[in-house]
């Protein structure tokens, strides 16, 4: 397709032959998509679900589970919360398990109902297309098939937009950072006046801005350009995978004027409706595309016009690119099949190790200082420190004893440590053992200690004791 876009002919500019992204003219100039609307059936059901994703994306970082809130990402203090359990970086393993089963789960959904995502629930779709473009067609209407808005607003108008697009970034700015901080210090930061916390303030204001520019002028972009799912949505893809489609076969060649769907013509009538409501400026007709978001406007879109024309709907449509070439489509292949069976193996493996070692983490380091005693010519002492996190929801004293080798003992060298929810305590050990149990294994003998909580969750930790060899 040759770049749209006029180019001074004395320009030193070459236009390029090929389009490079829908948002560029020829010149390399913002090419600003002002999409129409088509309120079709799926227009009507991605609006409800937009609603109700805003209400839950709101709503989120308020809700708590066993005390605590459902998601936290608390960089600063490296924790992540998540229904009620929290992972230190110490938990590398859990959360790769968790990493692995979202990952899989998106190759599933996607090896299955394509850019599904992208089109109903992705955040950046759901607030551009159901809060921002809306204030602009409050503001300057629409051109009814895309172009330029109906009206150019004056300076107060322009004004105007500006105040409403910047409350609700920083009404969503605000909700963004609670995820990453919580709303109790976000309340907080709130209440203080910006002098008394300035970083946050800070933080805020960028996070303001950085939306303001997302939704003000970057728009479409952040799908094309930056979103990595976007571009690696061609390797999850198959020709079975369901996409938004035009149906080639019944629509070209397509034509402009009276002689609809006549036996030498197809059932497109080039009215351009498709074009003019796609958000990121393409044209389905050209087949399956990396801009394509799967928003469905351009099914609504065409629905609307085949119905006054007289003609079925579904010229574009849910399909897949196999049944459009009339193959039989099938859910069951290798990708649906290994794909949840992987997430559903990683999932199983996180649970497992989530419940049954998850209610305290204990780490067990060498004490400074001399690495063993003998003390009353008999006994060897040797004394280490255990790094003991409670991870449970509730205050838990901690028993120790040694499994192995039988003639040693270990204490606590104080009380026994009590530790509240999340606390975490360096404590003292003495392991004593008779003093000739190194000798023979050139000063040094393996060791397992088990440390249990009063829940009945307990660990067993290696150890080394040193002594005369
Ligand atoms: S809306 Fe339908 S009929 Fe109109 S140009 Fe697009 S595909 Fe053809
Ligand atoms: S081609 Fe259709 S489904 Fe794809 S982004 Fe444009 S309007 Fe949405």
């Amino acid at each position: 397709m040759m770049m749209s876009g006029h180019i001074d002919p004395n320009s030193p500019l070459i236009p390029a032959q090929e389009m490079v992204l829908p948002t560029l003219q020829g010149d390399g100039k913002r090419r600003w998509i002002n999409p129409a609307l088509a309120k079709g059936k799926y227009w009507q059901r991605r609006r409800w679900l937009a609603y109700a994703l805003i209400a839950f994306f709101v709503t989120l970082p308020h809700l708590r589970f066993a005390g605590k809130p459902i998601v936290l990402i608390d960089i600063v203090s490296r924790e992540f919360t998540f229904f009620g359990h929290t992972f230190y970086p110490t938990d590398s393993g859990l959360l790769l398990l968790l990493l692995w089963t979202v990952f899989f789960t998106v190759m599933f959904v996607t090896a299955v109902g394509g850019r599904i995502w992208c089109g109903w629930g992705c955040p950046q779709t759901v607030y551009l297309e159901f809060l921002f473009r809306p204030i602009d067609r409050l503001f300057a209407g629409t051109a009814g098939k895309g172009g330029k808005p109906r009206k150019s607003l004056n300076t107060a108008l322009q004004l105007a937009r500006f105040a409403v697009y910047l409350v609700c970034s920083m009404f969503l700015a605000h909700t963004f950072l609670s995820y990453f901080v919580g709303t109790d210090r976000l309340a907080q930061w709130i209440r203080l006046s910006p002098w008394q916390h300035p970083t946050a303030f800070g933080v805020m204001a960028a996070a303001t801005a950085g939306l303001m520019y997302n939704f003000m002028f970057f728009r479409e972009q952040l799908c094309m350009v930056a979103c990595p799912y976007g571009r690696f949505q061609s390797v999850m893809l198959d020709r079975k995978s369901l996409i938004v489609t035009y149906d080639i076969h019944r629509g070209e060649p397509r034509h402009k004027g009276k002689a609809i769907g006549t036996d030498k013509t197809g059932d497109c009538i080039d009215c351009g409706h498709c074009t003019a409501v796609c958000p990121t400026g393409i044209d389905i007709r050209n087949g399956l595309q990396m801009e394509c978001i799967h928003c469905t406007q351009c099914i609504d879109a065409c629905d609307g016009v085949m119905d006054k024309i007289g003609k079925p709907l579904g010229l574009i449509r849910y399909s897949s690119q196999d049944a459009l070439a009339g193959k039989k489509h099938s859910w069951i292949r290798a990708r649906t099949l290994i794909y949840p069976a992987l997430a559903l193996l990683a999932s199983s493996l996180f649970l497992v190790l989530l419940t049954t070692k998850f209610a305290f983490d204990a780490r067990i380091l060498s004490s400074p200082g001399s690495p063993y005693a003998v003390t009353n010519s008999r006994t060897l002492q040797n004394n280490f420190r255990v790094r003991l996190r409670n991870r449970s929801n509730q205050q838990e004293t901690y028993s120790i004893e040694i499994l192995s080798p039988s003639s040693a003992s270990v204490q606590w060298s104080d009380a026994a440590p009590t530790l509240t929810p999340n606390e975490t305590k360096l404590v003292p050990i003495m392991v004593t053992a008779p003093v000739g149990i190194t000798a023979a294994n050139h000063g040094h003998i393996k060791a397992v200690v088990k440390i249990a909580d009063g829940s009945g969750h307990s660990r067993e930790i290696d150890l080394t004791l040193l002594g005369p060899g």
